[in-house]
């Protein structure tokens, strides 16, 4: 048995009461938060083998990123002030598909570690069509916690033609896949049935994961839907119909299915969305630096739709960082509405935490500081200029702390970063493999 107890200036909880503790702590005990309380209590009632002090810091249950490419992070930077279609044919997909299978790990790597150098403890990523297996060995290695597949691609609209599969070949993959990763790892591996989009879906591979979805237990679908006026228009001509109803007629929507972007909608869309209990991740720098539009966040909200928050890949965004994905979140529905009052702080930070991992089906384990649930959290240290002085822990959070400002993560009850300190990622090996790739593609 290994345990720990955690303290801090200010424990935030994210649970039913959001309640706050101040001067708390919690013990974990292996994989598992077994008590949480004030500090007093917490080192009265057990002693731990570690302690981690808490002075300056608060902790915080792990942020859940909705919606990644971990894939795509050796493309940072290749690929801005383009529009989505361009964005893709162009750099993204040629990108993704030159990767050897050593720069899909290392790539993938490179994502998963600064998810969770800036307090990520679990994702649900996308990888290419080819390689995935290295893809998914990079989540094995880094200890991060995630929903994760191959992309599923079986239509040609203008893409790198070694990137589309059979339907035959890509169903065969993905049982297989299944049979291999899903809930492995102590269950921190789960599949994922990544359909990219529609324009390069048949109707007959969504129908087939429709089915995959419903004979194997805790699988979702994710994909991509209505991002961009022009990509909508496409579905429209190739489908006959818009993109939400096209994929509520295909049996894709559902409550073990989450839409990355779901910008362009109309009521009815709105309606089937709240219907079927389809889940949203909200991804505010990709849908801003693409110039796709602002997502209509509060609409969602105020119909009970479950949204939760992404950062996309790397090339549209730039970083993976959650905390900036935080301030823009609410800053854009702000401008949006006109309205100061839409999506504040402790809205934000649900939906960075509790209300993502009930998007992902996950609320049961993480999303929260709650006895039971898996020791997936990270604390920040509230102790450099940018955090003083410090009226309220989830306004600094949400609008004046940075990843940079994370101190120490936990995924599973395992320590993977402390004190700017990688502890099972090797940094220098990932940057000397990162720069390899960037001198091939300069050639
Ligand atoms: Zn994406």
């Amino acid at each position: 048995m290994s345990d720990v107890i955690i303290e801090a200036d200010y424990l935030i909880t994210c649970n039913l009461t959001n309640a706050v503790i101040q001067d708390g702590a919690v013990y974990v005990v292996d994989d598992r938060i077994k008590a949480i309380g004030s500090r007093k209590h917490i080192h009265k009632d057990f002693s731990a083998n570690v302690v981690i002090e808490g002075l300056n810091k608060i902790l915080v249950p792990g942020l859940v990123n909705t919606h990644s490419h971990s894939v795509q992070t050796l493309l940072r930077g290749k690929a801005d002030d383009l529009a989505l279609i361009d964005w893709l044919q162009k750099i993204v997909l040629p990108g993704e598909t030159s990767f050897t299978t050593d720069e899909v790990h290392t790539s993938s790597l490179l994502g998963f570690a600064e998810m969770i150098r800036t307090g990520t403890t679990t994702c649900n990523d996308m990888l290419t069509t080819k390689y995935s297996d290295y893809g998914i060995q990079a989540a094995i290695d880094s200890g991060i916690r995630t929903r994760i597949g191959k992309m599923l691609m079986d239509v040609n609209n203008g893409f790198p033609d070694d990137m589309i599969e059979h339907t035959e070949k890509i169903v065969e993959d993905v049982i297989k896949d299944i049979g291999d990763y899903h809930q492995t790892q102590k269950n921190r591996i789960k599949y994922s049935l990544n359909a990219r989009f529609l324009l390069s879906c048949s109707p007959q591979l969504m129908k087939k994961l429709s089915e995959i979805q419903k004979n194997y237990p805790d699988i979702m679908i994710h994909t991509h839907a209505s991002e961009n006026r022009e990509e909508c228009a496409q579905v429209e001509r190739y489908y006959g119909k818009s993109y939400i109803r096209a994929l509520n007629e295909l049996d894709a929507l559902g409550n073990q299915t989450i839409l990355a972007h779901g910008i362009w909608l109309d009521d009815v869309e709105y309606n089937l969305i709240k219907q079927t209990d389809t889940r949203i991740t909200h991804n505010p720098s990709s849908n801003s630096k693409l110039a796709s539009g602002i997502c209509d966040v509060s609409k969602y909200l105020d119909m009970d739709v479950i949204v939760g928050l992404g950062t996309d890949g790397a090339p549209c965004n730039n970083n993976l960082d959650m905390f900036r994905e935080m301030r823009l979140a609410s800053f854009l529905q702000k401008v949006k509405h006109l309205n100061e009052r839409v999506l504040p702080s402790k809205v934000v930070l649900k939906m960075a935490t509790i209300e993502g991992a009930k998007a992902l089906n996950l609320d049961k384990e993480i999303g929260s500081l709650e006895i039971g649930k898996k020791a997936d959290l990270f604390q920040v240290d509230i102790s450099d200029v940018n955090c003083i002085p410090l009226y309220d822990p989830i306004s600094h959070l949400v609008y004046s702390a940075s990843g940079k400002d994370v101190n120490m993560v936990m995924v599973d009850g395992k320590i993977l970063f402390k004190d700017n300190q990688f502890t099972i990622i090797d940094l220098q090996n990932l940057r000397e493999k990162a720069t390899l790739y960037q001198n091939r593609w300069n050639e």
